[in-house]
């Protein structure tokens, strides 16, 4: 019989983002009317920095910009990646190892179809970015999750990655700072944890698009910086988005031996080939101009933390340790569960979610999609006004 044939498996098992799930059903209440407050975002609320938004506007005119270019990105933005990393990581490399991909997403997604094979363990602290477990998997990889939770600031150890170490374990994921925790690793924890790949021949993927964004004592680390031995086991992935207020113009890129940025090329000349130009043209323009802007965007972003923290340590039943880097808090609200909210109850943080769109108009992230029931994601790229506002309706929920 004929009828619709069946989706593959791959696609039929990969799921929806949970945050945009969130951020659309926010973004409904509010078409109906309503004041939401979104700390759902992944994203900063600022507009890109006008000198960049201008090259774009002139590599638009370019007519070289019309054409398709080299797959693994304009030469100019693959030397220029190279020397920013110099300057921002400290990490002498070559722009032949630099592909340029359609964001740090698909560098990510790059990295693991490079590093991966079906049958692969690919070791992933908890509480992850929800699109690690799904790129592993689109890779035929199986993550194995380390859970980490607030008593170690959400960061992992060696101790715990060798217990999980298995003679199928191919790769490790880190990020610091991290979305969704804001935890950020001390040099010395980084320096263990290169150093413990090295030993056992393990890649790393390393994700340092918040580097920019660190706020307290502890100053962001690069790993293969830290370990120069871990070079040839380390994929870097980085991008414009979060750095420069560029998560629409679609820019990241990785980093890695010639022989993976050779086979991440050729994976991309046969899927997505050059990245946009004009998009190109204006990450060349932020990578190569003044930090000033990024400074200013810094700084409103650690007013606003310090301001969530404070907060959020007010509501009754939430804990919340003081976020180091990226844009979120990432509190425990295990006491807000299974009692009355203006009489609605949660069982879970993802009921719990639900709980507080409805009651006050707060869009939060659960915790659930981050393999981290029991806390939420508080994002806090949002104007000063609102933070306060939506925390405010918080302390009221939970004090009434
Ligand atoms: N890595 C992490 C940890 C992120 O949070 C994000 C954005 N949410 C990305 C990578 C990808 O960013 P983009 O694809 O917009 O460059």
């Amino acid at each position: 019989m004929g009828g619709s044939p069946s989706l593959s498996k791959r696609a039929q098992e990969v799921t929806a983002s949970a945050t945009m799930e969130i951020t659309n059903r926010a973004n409904e209440l509010r078409a109906a009317g309503a004041h939401v407050i979104g700390f759902g975002a992944g994203e900063p609320d600022f507009p890109t920095p006008q000198h960049i938004v201008d090259a774009a506007v002139e590599a638009a005119r370019d007519p070289q910009s019309h054409r398709y270019s080299p797959a693994a990105g304009l030469p100019a933005l693959r030397e220029a990646v190279a020397a920013k990393t110099l300057r921002d990581a400290g990490l002498d490399i070559d722009a032949g190892q630099v592909v340029i991909t359609n964001g740090g997403k698909h560098a990510v997604y790059a990295a693991c179809q490079v590093a991966i094979d079906p049958g692969d363990e690919v070791l992933l602290p908890s509480p992850y970015w929800v699109t690690y477990p799904e790129v592993i998997a689109l890779a035929g990889g199986t993550p194995v999750v380390i859970p980490t939770d607030d008593t170690s600031g959400f960061r992992t150890s060696v101790d715990q990655l060798e217990a999980a170490r298995t003679e199928r374990t191919k790769a490790l994921i880190f990020v610091s700072p991290s979305n969704p925790t804001g935890a950020v690793y001390a040099a010395d924890e980084v320096r263990a944890i290169g150093e413990w790949a090295v030993e056992h021949g393990i890649w790393v993927i390393t994700d340092e698009i918040y580097e920019h964004l660190v706020y307290g004592d502890v100053p962001f680390t690069s790993l293969p910086a830290a370990v120069p031995a871990a070079a040839a086991n380390t994929v870097i992935v980085n991008g414009v988005a979060k750095t420069y207020a560029m998560t629409g113009w679609r820019v990241g890129w990785l980093i890695g031996t010639p022989e993976v940025a050779g086979a991440a090329a050729r994976l991309q000349s046969h899927t997505t080939s050059n990245v946009a130009n004009v998009s190109q043209r204006a990450a060349l323009a932020a990578v190569t101009g003044p930090l000033d802007d990024v400074a200013s965007m810094r700084a409103a972003f650690d007013r606003r933390r310090r301001k969530m923290y404070t907060m959020l340590n007010e509501v009754e039943g939430v804990e919340c340790l003081e976020p180091e880097g990226a844009f979120y808090a990432f509190p425990q609200m295990t006491g807000m569960l299974n009692r009355s909210l203006d009489g609605a109850f949660a069982a879970t943080t993802m009921e719990l979610a639900g709980v507080l769109l409805d009651k006050i108009q707060i869009a939060i992230v659960p915790g659930e999609p981050f393999g981290a029931p029991g806390y939420a994601r508080f994002s806090f790229a949002l104007g000063d006004e609102d933070l306060e506002e939506g925390l405010q309706r918080l302390i009221d929920l939970a004090a009434r």
